[in-house]
């Protein structure tokens, strides 16, 4: 079967791989769709250390055509979202108190083990999420990562109705968190980016209010739309320092800033700022099993829907370097059904 997996030089291959039988406890699934995160992308480059020859993907939904011995969570012939969080130690603190993707005994699909970049995949059968019979299976790849990430994002920032949140960087998440913090959470939503093409979608998507932060000042902005207040929370997915220096200038006192991008860098935090103002800076990753279920369940009744892109596994290079470059707006997704 061909899969896509990280070279020596920091570019993606596509080769032929022969999958080992299954083991007790494991399903086999054959892909339909796998989406590009920019997860694959920090992975493939490096970013998080050299892991050549693994299978990226993270992102993949596909249907259950094989389960060993041991399997009652999974049939054959259900479809299956391959996200993240691969397989945790199900017994230590972190995973006995819902917290199963901060486990120090973690997989990560497409990262410390093979990933959904592939026409097959080998899964744990009591991590992988059944993805709604009524959302389409394109669009449920989103949901998989860029989806339940945001939607994480947003419950940790503790935004209630009404309240004005903040999303930095429309990327494939950011686009999704707009959808959620606007359509679940009922929050008003600033969108911040340097892409005027990504502002556009953003509105598109709900934002009430779009900032290009190279154009305007975002502290200055703020101010102006919320009568010199500030933000109640801001979610930061930029691939860049900036913009998170620039959500902990635009919230209010004892705002939450929760951050989920991966910029390999640091941010300069002002402890007066910090400690007078009451700020709250919270890293958020990924999320549960159950949050990946409940992201779903919204994808599935419509309140957000991602915008895909379907292309060829060939194209897996050219995808990674139009991401670069900020090419395109939604999610670039792997077809594997033809
Ligand atoms: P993407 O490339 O689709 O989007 C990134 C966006 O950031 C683009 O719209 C880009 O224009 C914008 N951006 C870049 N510089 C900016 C700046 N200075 N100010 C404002 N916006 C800026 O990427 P993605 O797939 O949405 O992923 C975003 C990040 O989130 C990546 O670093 C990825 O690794 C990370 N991520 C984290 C988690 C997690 O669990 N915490 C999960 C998935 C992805
Ligand atoms: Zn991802
Ligand atoms: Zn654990």
């Amino acid at each position: 079967m061909k899969a896509a997996v990280v070279s020596k030089e920091k570019t993606v291959s596509v080769v032929d791989k022969q999958l080992r039988p299954l083991k007790h406890g494991e399903a086999l699934v054959q892909m339909e769709y796998c989406g590009v995160c920019h997860t694959d992308l920090h992975v493939k480059n490096g970013d998080f250390g050299d892991v050549t020859g693994v299978v990226l993907g993270h992102e993949g939904v596909g249907k259950v055509v094989e389960v060993a011995e041991g399997v009652t969570s999974l049939k054959v012939g259900d479809r299956v979202a391959i996200p993240w969080l691969y397989e945790s130690c199900g017994h230590c603190e972190y995973c006995t108190t819902g917290r199963e993707t901060l486990c120090r005994n973690v997989k990560n699909a497409g990262y410390t083990v093979d990933g959904a970049m592939a026409e097959q995949a080998i899964v744990v059968a009591n991590y992988v999420v059944k993805v709604p019979d009524n959302l389409d299976p394109a669009a449920a790849t989103s949901i998989t990562c860029a989806g339940v990430t945001t939607y994480k994002a947003v419950k940790v920032s503790d935004i209630r109705p009404g309240q004005w949140i903040g999303v930095f960087g429309i990327g494939g998440l950011g686009s999704l968190a707009v959808q959620y913090a606007k359509n679940v959470f009922g929050a008003r939503v600033v969108a911040f980016d340097i892409n005027d093409d990504k502002l556009a979608f953003a509105k598109e998507m709900g934002a009430d209010v779009t900032v290009n932060s190279l154009k305007e000042n975002p502290k200055e902005k703020v101010l102006e739309i919320t009568d010199g207040k500030g933000l109640d929370a801001c979610v930061v997915t930029a691939v860049a320092k900036a913009p998170f220096n620039q959500a902990v200038d635009v919230v209010k006192a004892g705002a939450r800033v929760v951050a989920v991008g991966l910029p390999v860098d640091k941010m300069d935090l002002d402890i007066p700022r910090l400690v007078l103002d009451g700020i709250q800076v919270v890293g958020s990753l990924v999320g549960t099993r159950q949050d990946l279920k409940e992201a779903f369940q919204f994808a599935a009744e419509g309140k957000v829907v991602p915008r895909v892109t379907l292309r060829k596994l060939e194209e897996i290079n050219d995808i990674m370097e139009e991401m670069e470059q900020g090419k395109f707006t939604g999610r670039m997704v792997i077809d594997f059904t033809n």
